[in-house]
């Protein structure tokens, strides 16, 4: 018989989203008369169409693989450099990343989780609590953790408490650590740190010889023109940290599949040995092993987005949810629940009323409100409490979860 990867079985069963389907669904059977009504705001997914300078490029990239003359098989596993060009001269310029220190691949989340195949057992991993549970996941199946305990938190992961009192951006801890997840714009909270912040980490993993593993998902929707959209930013980076940035977000692409990772020549790990590594070089060995790169006509479109229609596309994508989120905000607020993230990010982060749990919160929205959102403590035990409500809408839905969330929580005297 096989052995299995018996990390799996280490892995908490009730994922987050599956039981938000499950509450949903049982809802919706018992209120058959009210589920045409239900609003999701639950799962952190686009919305509206493609922006056209995609589509168009999308469509001359199969016309292309439809004749024999400009016909194209497999492409470079790294990416095409037109595409790696495009990013490195509209996303990095000035920030000294070359085109080759670009690794085009089908998506973040599966980079982020690949990421791990260059790294060697008994790092020390930090983590933000909340936190995106793909970087916990994957760690757990890598067997770079012990078991959960009750609460959801593994052994041998040190968690960096993120809360009110630090404004959801986590602090650099006091032991040593190896490698450290962080994610500006956040999901969940909408949090984004800003340069003095970013420096604390970037000298905190210089002096410890750590690597951060930025993740960037959400930079497009940085407002504010102070705040850092890249750690590459930030004086020092380049020795230690690499970035993963998507077009799921971006673009609207999360169905369209195409995301990068960037990480500098002047980054390296070390062997058992002492020996220093560049990881620039594993990397491209791994995308070149186990990935045969994104498919042409989607690299076409997503090139397509720094195109000046494309950009202009793009940011009245981002200026239609970032207007949501402020509305969100505003009916949060206005109703004295506690509220963060909305400004720089498609997240708003809001604290329940005192006494109820994220999930109590859930079900209160889900029954009086028809209105579904994201339990905080889906996130981590430092979620609880709190509650996430994406952008990701027409304006006509969230225009109409607003004044939901209004009647919800009547004004008295
Ligand atoms: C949506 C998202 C991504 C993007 O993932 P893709 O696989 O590229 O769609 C990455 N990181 C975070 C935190 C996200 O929320």
């Amino acid at each position: 018989m096989a052995y299995i990867n018996e990390n799996f079985l280490k892995l908490k069963a009730g994922y987050l989203f599956p039981e938000i389907a499950r509450r949903v669904s049982s809802f919706q059977q018992q209120n058959p008369g009210q589920a045409a009504r239900l609003i999701r705001c639950g799962i952190g997914d686009v919305t509206e169409a493609l922006p056209a300078a995609a589509i168009k490029a999308m469509h001359e990239g199969v016309d292309e693989l439809a004749d024999r003359s400009t016909f194209k098989g497999y492409g470079p596993e790294q990416g095409y450099a037109f595409l790696r060009e495009a990013i490195a001269d509209n996303q990095y310029a000035g920030l000294g990343i070359a085109a080759d220190e670009i690794f085009i691949s089908d998506g973040s989340k599966c980079d982020t989780g690949n990421i791990l195949d260059i790294f060697g057992k008994g790092n020390r991993i930090a983590i933000t609590d909340p936190v995106y549970p793909v970087y916990v996941d994957t760690n757990v199946m890598a067997g770079n953790t012990g078991e959960a305990d009750e609460s959801g938190a593994y052994s041998g992961l040190t968690y960096l408490p993120c809360n009110a009192s630090n404004g959801f951006v986590a602090v650099p801890p006091v032991e040593k650590v190896d490698i450290i997840y962080l994610c500006f714009p956040n999901n969940p909270t909408g949090a984004v740190a800003s340069r003095e912040q970013l420096t604390a980490w970037v000298n905190y993993a210089l002096a410890n010889d750590s690597i951060i593993l930025f993740d960037s998902a959400y930079e497009a929707f940085i407002q504010d023109e102070n705040l850092p959209r890249s750690i590459f930013e930030i004086p020092g980076a380049h020795r230690c940290a690499m970035e993963f940035r998507s077009f799921s977000k971006h673009g609207g692409f999360t169905g369209v599949r195409c995301a990068y990772t960037v990480i500098p020549k002047a980054l390296v790990g070390c062997t058992s040995e002492g020996e220093k590594i560049p990881l620039h070089q594993l990397w491209s060995r791994r995308h070149s092993t186990k990935f045969n790169g994104a498919s042409y006509p989607v690299q076409k479109a997503a090139a397509a987005l720094f195109t000046s229609e494309g950009k202009q596309q793009v940011a009245e994508l981002i200026t239609h949810y970032m207007g949501n989120a402020a509305l969100l905000r505003e009916a949060c607020l206005g109703v004295g629940l506690p509220v963060y993230g909305g400004e720089n990010a498609p997240y708003v982060w809001v604290g329940c009323p005192p006494g109820t749990s994220s999930w109590e919160m859930f079900d209160k929205m889900l029954q009086q409100a028809l209105v579904v959102i994201t339990p905080g403590s889906g996130f981590g035990a430092g979620g609880e409490g709190w509650f996430r409500i994406s952008a990701f809408n027409s304006r006509s839905n969230v225009e109409e979860v607003c004044r939901r969330i209004t009647a919800m929580f009547p004004p008295h005297d």
